[in-house]
Order: C-alpha cells, then structure tokens, then sequence
C-alpha cells in the first residue's frame, strides 16, 4: 500500500492533526485537497481551545509511556516543524513548575512518585527537580514566597496553538494545497483509487469521525483566557488539585490561558459557574494578580478520545486512514502522529508506530 509520487490526497478535518498533515503531504510533493466542517479561524476544533503545553513528563501521570515517548519525539520535531511556517508562532522550552497548596501535599507525593518512576523508565527526559520556596522564587520571582514546594520539570515546552493554526494556513495556501471551509465531508463520500477519487483519504476529524469510529467519545473541557498585565509567568505552571489537573500557561503579551475541566461529557454548551469560578478561583489562588485581569474568553470544546485514552491509526478501506484519539495530548504529541502516517504511507510499515507502541488497526481485508 505505499505512495506513488504526485498522488491525489484528501485530507478530511482542518483541525490540529489534518493541517499538519496536508502540509507534509504538499511538502512531499503530493497534490492535496482538504475539506474543513468550520471556517478557516478553526472553530469547533479542540486545537483552537486547548493550551497547547508540550508536556511529556507531566503528562505521564495520567497516561502511558508509549504517549510519554511520543511526546518525548514532539519535543524534538516541533521547532524544526515551527521553523517552516511562514508566520511568527511562539514556542518555547522553559520547563514547567508545578505547585501546591499544604492541603494537597498528599496529591502531590503521589505526583511526585509517579514523576520519579516515569524519569528512571525514560533516562531520554530530564528528571523533575524538588524545589522549596526560595527556588520557586528563583524561577518564577512573579509568584514570590507563595508556595514552599513545587516541582520543576526542566525541558518541557508550549506552542501559540492559534498562531499554529493561522500559520498552518498560511502555509497551506502558499504550497497551493486547495482549502473547502465550511464543507463537511465522511471518508464515505469518496472511493480513493477508482478513477476521477483521490489516491488516498485521510479522516482527521477529531470528535466529528464519531458515525464511523464507534470508538471515538468527547471528553468535555472548560477553559479560560485571561488578559493579565500585573502577572508574568516564564512557564506554564501547574496547580496539584484533587479533581482536575488545574494548569496557568502564559502565552505573549500577558495573555493566560486556565484551564482546563476534564469531564466524562459530550456536551459543548457554555462552561459552567461552577468550573468557571474553580478555575479562576485557583488561578488566583496562585498569583493575586489576577484578580485585576480581564475575562477574554470562556471556552468549551471536546477532546478527542478513545476509549482507552490512546491514541491510534485505522486503516478502514485501502487508501483510506483514520487518525484520532489525540485526547488530552494533540499538541504534544501530533508531530509523532505525523511522522507515523507518512511512514505508513510510504513503506506499508511504521517502525516509529512500534517505538511508541502506537495501535495501528488494519483489518485482514485492507492487508491485502
Ligand atoms: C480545553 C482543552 C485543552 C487542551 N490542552 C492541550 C494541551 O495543553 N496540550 C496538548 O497537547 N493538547 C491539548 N488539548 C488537546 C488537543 O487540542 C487535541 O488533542 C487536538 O486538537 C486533537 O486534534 P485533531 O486534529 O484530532 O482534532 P481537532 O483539533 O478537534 O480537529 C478536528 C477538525 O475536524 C473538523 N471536522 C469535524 N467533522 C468534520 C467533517 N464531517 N468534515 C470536515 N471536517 C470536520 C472539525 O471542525 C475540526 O476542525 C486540549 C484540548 C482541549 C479541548
């Protein structure tokens, strides 16, 4: 099933992963079609939402080591990525500090336990370092003597997700790839191969690919952007919390985002009082600047998930594949995703898939 040169590619979904993955399909010399449900500015993606930290040893509290070790690749491929786009987009790789009040210092042993265990499975990430009050100061002086124990967890990194996406774009039309706004399409409006039909589709339609991935669910996030000149923050700076991983992640200019719920829930209707009060409440909790700052934005959207929270690939019908489950960890690890699927179109395998213990489903029929 490998690429012939010059082929047809119709890439369905404009969110995160599909313009990834269109402008390294462009790049490789493919001609390449995309159809998005939304307008160009990406809403109703879960990437136009989400905070973007790149956050691989963080992370591995809450999932497994193959998705560590993809986020682990990310890391590495992102400003080579970044380096390509014809726009700004801020990235950076200041570490993460993660803090907590006395009342939750039991949460965070068990953070830091599982910090310990992931760093000695993966020499390749640097290990968290424990921090008292003096060196928190240190390293984010805006936060002062506040808390006197944090974690930093050196290395980690966060992307502009919204310069991305506008930068992705812009990419897209200078590489001539052909762009449907509006245009909701199902791989199963298209037969790849038969003639006058792309040589391949690929569905990157996050939560959208539902009717055809039974699999595939939203898990409900609530999240805050906040104009706040009194605070600065060098690194995204995450909040130990008994209900949801609470995170403050600086963009430029003063711009935060807060977030983010985690709720078992389809529903897209406005945040919640309640989870919009907890998460400023524990934004201020960390920094009382924040009190003067100004509500940009209330945003709901839903991640993309699976049903074990891992992400995979599908290959449904010959030259047809599925991309999904990127969950909680899309910016993170969606340059592993991408390499996986270029591999996979171009050699038949993807000896990166098996690295990170990636699930890539090919039934019997499509083997053939
Ligand atoms: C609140 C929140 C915070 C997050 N924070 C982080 C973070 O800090 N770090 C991190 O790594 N990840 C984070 N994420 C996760 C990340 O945003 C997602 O994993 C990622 O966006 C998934 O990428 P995707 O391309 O699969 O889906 P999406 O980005 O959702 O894109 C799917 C696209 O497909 C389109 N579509 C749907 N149906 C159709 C159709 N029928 N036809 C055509 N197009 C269609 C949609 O309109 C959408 O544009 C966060 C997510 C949320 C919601």
């Amino acid at each position: 099933m490998t690429v012939s040169p010059d082929s047809r590619m119709l890439v369905i979904g404009a969110g995160l992963m599909g313009r990834l993955l269109a402008l390294a399909l462009a790049q490789a010399g493919h001609r390449v079609e995309v159809h998005e449900a939304g307008p160009q500015d990406a809403t109703g993606s879960a990437a136009l939402a989400a905070a973007a930290m790149l956050a691989p040893l963080a992370e591995s509290a809450v999932t497994e080591a193959g998705v560590v070790r993809m986020g682990s690749h990310g890391l590495k491929r992102w400003p080579e990525l970044i380096a390509q786009l014809p726009l700004p987009t801020f990235f950076q790789q200041n570490g993460t500090l993660i803090v907590w009040h006395r009342q939750d210092a039991a949460e965070a042993s068990r953070f830091a336990r599982q910090m310990d265990s992931t760093a000695r499975a993966m020499p390749e990430l640097p290990p968290a370092q424990t921090l008292d009050g003096a060196a928190i100061a240190a390293l984010e002086p805006g936060l002062g003597q506040r808390f006197e124990h944090g974690l930093y967890l050196p290395g980690e990194g966060q992307l502009d997700n919204r310069q991305l996406l506008a930068a992705l774009q812009q990419a897209l039309e200078s590489m001539k790839v052909t762009l449907h706004w509006n245009s909701p399409r199902s791989p199963e409006d298209f037969s790849p191969g038969a003639s006058g039909q792309p040589n391949w589709v690929f569905d990157c339609r996050g939560l959208g690919a539902k009717p055809q991935w039974p699999g595939v669910r939203g898990v409900r996030g609530e999240v805050l952007r906040v104009f706040a000149p009194e605070v600065t923050l060098l690194r995204p700076v995450r909040l130990v919390h008994p209900r949801y991983p609470l995170y403050i992640a600086p963009k430029q200019d003063h711009i935060f985002v807060i977030g983010a719920t985690e709720i078992e829930s389809e529903d897209m209707s406005p945040a919640s009082v309640r989870s919009a009060l907890e998460l400023l409440s524990a934004a201020y909790s960390v920094h009382s600047g924040f009190a003067e700052a100004r509500l940009l934005e209330i945003s709901t959207q839903c991640r993309p998930t699976l049903i074990d929270n891992l992400p995979a690939v599908r290959l449904t019908a010959p030259h047809t594949i599925q991309i999904n489950g990127l969950y909680r960890h899309g910016f993170l690890i969606a340059p592993a995703m991408l390499d996986v699927v270029m591999e996979l179109i171009q050699n038949g395998h993807s000896a990166l898939a098996d690295r990170f213990n990636l699930r890539v489903e090919r039934p019997a029929a499509v083997m053939a």
